[in-house]
């Protein structure tokens, strides 16, 4: 047997790594070379079976415990994420292709998000009111039971804490699916909230593919599905645990467009533009995808161009996912090519020395696109951006709002009302003004508009509550008198 970098990849249930019933196995890769580094085993409806059986037991005593001191957990853990910053960050590089400043922000974010989750107990105070004489009326946050979150590959730490703290500290027991492509961090993070004290069962990871997630969707024993990844799957996710009565929230995919008016400061544009274009090798759902030059903007194109030819993969910017993903990316640049746009900087055939086998896709920017070809319309995952030509403001607006998703928008100017006009006008959930990846940092939630997103509240920040607990509102009346009715 092989020797791998990291132990074979294993379920997280009661508190213990335990084997698989299951014997299907997925090499896991890291992409900056293509080396095989661990291998990840795919469970069945038995492996869940038990982790629901545990999370089940666990949850019923974890409700139990007050919240102020459920959240006690969560301060050690946050020193935990800190004092393991740099192994955790090691593993977003090793199994992701990030750059490490990438992958230090990333559980920078983590540390941030468990931060927030430390705050939930002043957040939650019940509110309480006499509504008329001697009667009471109170309401509570209450947890749903058992809860799941599935996540996508591209950020293999910070995802799973959008969710994670969050749903504990109210009381939830959570069972969390990592993206089989990038497992590795969800088995460090299983350790740290042991190590932080979480009683075993409150936390459990499955691993698995698609057999997995249509598993968690109909069991009878999870009361809630949280999902982010592709459009493709939130869709069918969102309709098959709804069908089976479950809350559900599942976040999508996304086209960004930023609207760059010829009075936007040109450094400051072009350097904005290329680094949302390019973060993470593109593979951020809020990367910029779309640029829609208004007028005479071609001094802030000029330097979008310069500013992304200073990238360069493999040593200021990391790896795209696959050998599928650099091809598909490529294939979306030769048919623009194709179709009449200009690909004014090529990352097509880009290798990186020494690491030949890794995928890497330098920057790209295809001008004189037109709104109706594919680089426009579909969601690429790639250091690429399509930079459209408009005359007015208006045209702009209309081009954000005709695409179907609706993570996030972003408009470059210098004038106040023409920002007002995209910020009120733009079809999107998040929007940027001078910024290329408008990113609600906590207390503000995270969460797209149209085919961004399916279902209510948002996925972090102050809205989640609404999406992990439910209320019970009590009414009591204190007064004696047998005449006074609580309408008194
Ligand atoms: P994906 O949809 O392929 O996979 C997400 C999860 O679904 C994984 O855990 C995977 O195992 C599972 N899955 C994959 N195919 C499935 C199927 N046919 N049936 C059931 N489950 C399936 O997404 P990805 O490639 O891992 O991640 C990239 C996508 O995620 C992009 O579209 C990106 O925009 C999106 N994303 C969105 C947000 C957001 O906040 N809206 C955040 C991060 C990523």
């Amino acid at each position: 047997m092989e020797i791998m970098k990291y132990p074979f990849v294993k379920n997280f249930i009661n508190g213990q790594f335990i084997e698989y019933n299951n014997k299907r196995i997925l090499n896991v890769e890291s992409p900056s070379d293509g080396s095989v580094i661990a291998e990840v085993g795919l469970s069945d409806i038995t492996d869940l079976d038990l982790a629901v059986k545990h999370a089940t037991a666990a949850q019923k005593r974890w409700e139990k415990i007050p919240i102020k001191e459920r959240v006690q957990v969560f301060f050690r853990y946050k020193q935990l994420l800190e004092k393991n910053s740099k192994e955790l960050s090691g593993l977003v590089i090793e199994e992701c292709g990030k750059t490490y400043s990438e992958a230090s922000a990333e559980i920078e974010k983590a540390i941030e998000l468990t931060e927030f989750a430390c705050s939930m107990p002043q957040l939650i105070a019940g509110e309480t009111l006499e509504v008329s004489r001697g009667v009471e009326c109170r309401i509570e946050h209450w947890p749903l039971g058992v809860v799941a979150s599935i996540v996508p590959f591209n950020f293999p730490s910070m995802v799973p804490h959008w969710t994670i703290c969050n749903a504990i500290v109210l009381g939830n027991a959570m069972i969390i699916k990592p993206s089989e492509i990038v497992p590795i961090s969800c088995q460090k993070i299983a350790i740290l909230l042991k190590e932080a004290g979480l009683p075993d069962g409150v936390f459990s990871v499955v691993n698995g593919d698609k057999e997995m997630v249509e598993a968690i969707c109909d069991h009878p024993g999870i009361d809630a599905v949280s999902f982010v990844g592709s459009t493709k799957v939130a869709k069918l996710v969102y309709a098959r645990a709804c069908s089976h009565f479950k809350r559900v929230l599942a976040l999508g995919g996304a086209k960004n467009h930023l609207i760059v008016l010829p009075d936007a400061h040109p450094e400051m544009t072009g350097s904005n533009v290329a680094a949302s274009m390019t973060g993470c090798a593109g593979q951020r759902c809020m990367a910029a995808s779309v640029m829609i030059a208004v007028g005479k903007a071609d001094h802030i194109i000029e330097k979008v161009c310069e500013e992304a030819g200073k990238i360069v993969a493999g040593r200021n910017m990391g790896s795209v996912i696959s050998e599928q993903a650099r091809e598909r990316i490529e294939r979306y640049i030769t048919e623009a090519e194709k179709q009449g746009a200009k690909i004014r900087v090529d990352g097509r055939g880009t290798t990186v020395e020494g690491r030949e086998k890794g995928y890497y896709v330098g920057p790209t920017v295809i001008d004189f696109v037109k709104p109706e070809m594919l680089v426009a319309c579909e969601e690429i995952f790639g250091p690429v951006i399509s930079i459209i030509r408009v005359e007015t403001i208006e045209d702009a607006i209309s081009i954000e709002n005709n695409n179907p998703y609706g993570n996030a928008a972003a408009v470059f100017t210098q004038s106040g009302g023409l920002a007002k006009q995209v910020i009120e006008k733009a079809s999107a959930g998040m929007i940027g003004v001078n910024i290329g990846v408008p990113v609600p940092r906590e207390p503000f939630s995270f969460g797209g508009w149209n085919e961004s997103k399916f279902g209510t509240a948002d996925i972090t920040g102050k809205s989640s509550i609404e999406f992990w607990t439910r209320l019970k509102k009590i009414t009591i009346k204190w007064n004696p008198e047998s005449r006074t009715n609580w309408m008194s």
